[in-house]
């Protein structure tokens, strides 16, 4: 067994194909851990493989596909022993008025931006509990905590990542396990063009008028490696962010006319 062998750390990350999932993947095999690089994407895991050498081990993956981790994870059991980190980040976008976005949407998110973090926690959570360690770090979004304009399906899905994982966080310390929940602002990814968008205006176009700035997928994977080490419960970054979370928290009428005004001009 590989673990056995080495100090590496077992790494699991999905939506590995691109963006903040990519970036966070890089970051570990630069460290020479191993990383599971798990998406549905095959022909971007194939991608990135080619050039990331033997520690980014592609998996294609469903996240809403709960036969799918068991099994992965059973894989990972035998092949290495354990399992050290779990990052649960692959999600989806959609944008659209209420009313115009369809069930069918509702049900995607649900499935792949709720199940999915849900049903890879639940298949780790077995693993980790039986090791006596382990960290799950659950990809929620400033949206995880505030309202967004014309975005009621993924401010669903990323509000129930945060309570999620907040309260799992309690349940897992007696058994060594962390929970840690991460809250990025705006960062420069594909997942805009990607979005299911059933209003008048795309989630590129909304995300490309907002007034705050956008950051590079590299530099959130560099916030979540700090805020990790740090040992934080909650990652959130940029700082114009976490300025905007803890003022919600505070003011929650008020930063909400903020919020939604600065919205409605981006809309
Ligand atoms: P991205 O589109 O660049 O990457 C997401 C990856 O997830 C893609 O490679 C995609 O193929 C994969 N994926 C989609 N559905 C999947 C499924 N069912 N199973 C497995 N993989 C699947 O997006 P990103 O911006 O890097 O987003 C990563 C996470 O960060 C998401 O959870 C997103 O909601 C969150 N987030 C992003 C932003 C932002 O501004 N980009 C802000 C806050 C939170």
């Amino acid at each position: 067994m590989l673990s056995a062998m080495n100090n590496n750390k077992i790494i699991i990350v999905t939506g590995a194909g691109s963006g903040i999932g990519l970036a966070l993947a890089k970051a570990y095999v630069a460290k020479g851990h191993q990383v599971i690089a798990a998406d549905i994407n095959a022909s971007r895991l194939e991608q990135a493989a080619s050039h990331l050498g033997a520690n980014f081990i592609p998996q294609v993956l469903d996240v809403s596909q709960y036969e799918a981790w068991e099994a992965l994870v059973e894989n990972i059991q035998r092949d290495y022993g354990r399992l050290d980190l779990l990052f649960n980040n692959a999600g989806i976008m959609s944008s659209g008025e209420f009313d115009r976005l369809s069930l069918d949407s509702w049900q995607a998110m649900i499935n792949i931006n709720l199940m999915g973090v849900i049903y890879g926690s639940r298949a780790a959570y077995s693993l980790m509990k039986q090791q006596g360690f382990g960290c799950i770090v659950n990809t929620a979004s400033t949206a995880g905590v505030t309202p967004v304009l014309f975005s009621t399906s993924y401010v669903t899905t990323k509000h129930g990542v945060v309570g999620f994982s907040n309260s799992l966080r309690e349940e897992a310390k007696p058994h060594g396990i962390k929970v840690v929940v991460v809250m990025p602002g705006l960062i420069d990814t594909g997942i805009f063009d990607a979005a299911i968008d059933d209003g008048n205006k795309s989630s590129r176009y909304m995300a490309d008028n907002t007034p705050v700035g956008k950051i590079s997928p590299e530099r959130a994977a560099e916030y979540i490696l700090d805020g990790l080490e740090k040992n934080r419960q909650q990652i959130i970054f940029p700082l114009v962010n976490k300025v905007i979370i803890h003022l919600y928290r505070f003011f929650p009428r008020l930063m909400t006319r903020l919020i939604v005004n600065n919205q409605q001009h981006s809309a």
